[in-house]
């Protein structure tokens, strides 16, 4: 934990791998090593395991017996706070957006429903007023005698984007262990000795790009980080992670070097939750010659971005955020 960070749960399987693979390289025509945040856990896996550490001590904190939170009908964030809310002894209440009349139960929404979550169908209008909403259900519920915690989308505020600062941490711990890249004969002569040039990471609410721009410089893992936008654009992300970091450094005193950071919107493909079919194919290439399952919602378009990004002799980080369960409710559409 970061110290005079506010206090958290162990939720997650910690530290995750960090992992390296020359069949990677090779299809990325650089040195890339990946931080396993797929494998933070068993079914609650993924990135939001580490923002839910902080949000679900502070719902606890505040006595709260039923966490609100909202996503898409295919959302991780979702499923990872059913599962872990259920473990804790509360309720969840999910607000998910669809277009369809009754969104298949596969996934992360088989998932949900066996947590015994309440599901509340939103259309994409009323989501654009998801906080709201939630605020207003929050209402309801302390009405009737309950107490209620709302977690924003994705689990990104500030509270919950300390999780990132804290993985950058973690990985500093790791190298420092010797489980990183060996040091090359050239690292030795900078005085900020970064074992990477940069990290590249998938980004749908932010927080995961926001903790980890506070994070890497700070604890000496790399000065740069490179956010794949996989909905909105660049100008949203940029100020919406700006916020986020003012927010965290204001929370921890001291946590106040973020790292250079560039928001890419070209890697979106064809829309939210669909990747192009290049997308598609490299998705099926790296698991067939790397053995590592991306997602084809967050990952493969970050992994996409990584390609088009590197530069020979670059050794840089992939922060693979997990996403199973999406890859699964999508069936054979992968292979299409
Ligand atoms: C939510 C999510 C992301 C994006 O993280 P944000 O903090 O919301 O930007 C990336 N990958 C996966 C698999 C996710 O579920």
């Amino acid at each position: 934990m970061l110290s005079e960070a506010p206090p958290k749960l162990a939720l997650a399987h910690l530290p995750t791998p960090l992992w390296h693979s020359a069949a990677l390289d090779r299809l990325a025509g650089a040195e890339v090593w990946v931080k396993r945040d797929d494998m933070t856990a068993g079914a609650e896996a993924g990135n939001k395991i580490r923002k839910l550490e902080y949000l679900l001590a502070d719902a606890e904190r505040r006595g709260a017996r039923v966490v609100l939170t909202c996503g898409a009908a295919q959302s991780n964030h979702a499923r990872a706070t059913a599962l872990l809310a259920r473990s804790r002894g509360l309720r969840a209440v999910l607000f998910l957006r669809t277009t369809e009349a009754s969104p298949a139960r596969t996934g992360n929404l088989l998932l949900d429903e066996l947590a015994g979550a309440e599901l509340r169908w939103i259309t994409p209008e009323q989501y654009r007023e998801r906080d709201a909403l939630m605020a207003e259900a929050a209402e309801a519920l302390l009405a009737a005698g309950e107490t209620p915690y709302v977690i924003p989308e994705g689990g990104s505020n500030a509270l919950g984007s300390l999780g990132y600062a804290d993985a950058a941490r973690e990985l500093r711990q790791q190298l420092d262990l010797g489980l990183g890249p060996a040091r090359r004969a050239g690292d030795r002569a900078s005085a900020a000795p970064f074992p990477f040039s940069r990290v590249v990471v998938a980004c749908g609410s932010g927080g995961t790009a926001a903790g980890l721009q506070l994070g890497v410089r700070h604890f000496g893992v790399c000065e740069r980080v490179e956010a794949i936008a996989v909905c909105d654009d660049r100008a949203t992300f940029e100020a919406r992670i700006g916020a986020l970091v003012r927010e965290m450094s204001a929370l921890v005193p001291g946590l106040d070097e973020p790292a250079a950071l560039t928001v890419h919107d070209a890697f979106k493909g064809p829309a939210y939750g669909v990747p192009s079919a290049e997308q598609r194919a490299l998705l099926r290439r790296v698991a067939r010659d790397c053995g590592l399952v991306l997602d084809p919602v967050y990952t493969v378009k970050a992994l996409h971005g990584l390609i088009e990004l590197a530069e020979p002799n670059e050794r840089l980080l992939f922060m693979h955020t997990g996403g199973l369960p999406g890859l699964l409710a999508g069936g054979d559409g992968i292979f299409e």
